[in-house]
């Protein structure tokens, strides 16, 4: 039976077991959007051969950590199609097919484009995969017909490119793709352990699968405001990394009074830090036991990957049969139409 919900697909690069930042950033927009839309959740394992070709034998285990936090967090089977990439060939094929008609200058007009060559440049990726990443990433979407692409102000654009990708095929082969709106969430951007965003590649995560002790010795050495030399010094709240954690997991009225009794100096860095590794580690434990029994039954994942795959395949099947008719690729059935 076909749902009558509107359709989402959102995908993570398969960087691994996630971190605070990525629950907060999205996942948790994930496990909300369940309840309203059909969705489809992608490890862009393909994705991540446009950054890290050089390295794949971790693959493997990347996706399954990655996959199992998903699940932790509360990502519900039942309700969403989880899948691999790479296991739903016909993203190679739309992209492929995308790719004959989308213009070079489009992607290299890409913002993030530039801008991740220049991050990334101790690596050699001027490469044709990378370049063209932003077609694969509407072959992704435009694949299952979704109408909704969960994304932050930032990545408005890439939802924008595969709107116009989708246009300049309609326009050259028929209405046949369907263009996604962006579903504008929230996301919070947290501080990491040393006051940068939080970001695996800074190394100053917190991880959702770590132990809690893990957690409380993480905390400890967190960086505060400089000026708090000794314990009745005045501190500057809005700098400190903690303070930011504080702001987006105590409660209300915890969070005014650690910011009074830290400007006053009433309060110590130390208590501080005590204090947000209780508050987290009560939040991270419900998802923290529920990755365990994950864990302990990594056939149950796999599972879930298997008939994710089915069904993406089957939701992409009728995208491809229309894109290739459209294009008059299909097979040739009578020997008088050669
Ligand atoms: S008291 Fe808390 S908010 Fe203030 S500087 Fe110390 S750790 Fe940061």
């Amino acid at each position: 039976m076909p749902s009558e919900r509107p359709r989402m697909m959102s995908g993570m690069k398969a960087s691994g077991a996630l971190h605070l930042g990525n629950w907060m950033g999205a996942l948790s927009n994930w496990v909300r959007l369940q309840q309203d839309y059909d969705c489809f959740f992608m490890v862009a394992d393909w994705h991540a051969l446009t950054t890290g070709y050089h390295h794949t034998s971790d693959l493997p285990r990347r996706i399954s950590a990655m996959v199992v936090d998903w699940l932790a967090a509360g990502l519900d089977p039942e309700r969403a199609v989880i899948f691999v990439q790479s296991s739903v060939p016909l993203h190679a094929e739309l992209s492929l097919l995308l790719g004959m008609v989308t213009p070079l200058g489009w992607l290299e007009r890409v913002p993030s484009y530039k801008e991740i060559l220049r991050e990334l440049e101790q690596r050699d990726i001027h490469t044709y995969g990378f370049l063209g990443y932003p077609v694969l990433q509407s072959a992704d979407i435009l694949l299952y017909r979704a109408s909704a692409v969960p994304v932050g102000q930032d990545q408005v654009p890439h939802v924008e490119m595969t709107r116009e990708v989708a246009r300049r095929f309609n326009g050259l082969y028929g209405p046949v793709l369907t263009e996604p709106d962006a579903l504008l969430t929230e996301s919070k951007v947290l501080p990491g352990l040393d006051g940068r965003k939080m970001s695996k590649s800074y190394g100053n995560t917190i991880s959702l699968g770590e132990s809690n002790q893990e957690t409380v010795a993480k905390i400890r050495s967190m960086v505060t405001d400089p000026a708090r030399v000794r314990r009745h010094d005045p501190g500057h709240p809005e700098i400190c990394p903690v303070f930011g954690l504080h702001r987006v997991f105590s409660a209300d009225s915890r969070v005014s009074n650690i910011e009074t009794g830290c400007r006053a100096g009433t309060l110590g860095c130390v208590d501080c830090k005590a204090e947000l590794a209780s508050t987290l580690t009560a939040v991270l434990e419900p998802i923290r036991s529920a990755r365990q029994s994950w864990v302990d039954h990594p056939e149950r994942v796999d599972e879930i990957l298997e008939q994710g795959a089915r069904r993406a395949q089957e939701a992409g099947r009728h995208t491809m049969e229309a894109v290739r008719d459209a294009m008059h690729l299909t097979r040739v059935r009578t020997p008088d139409a050669i």
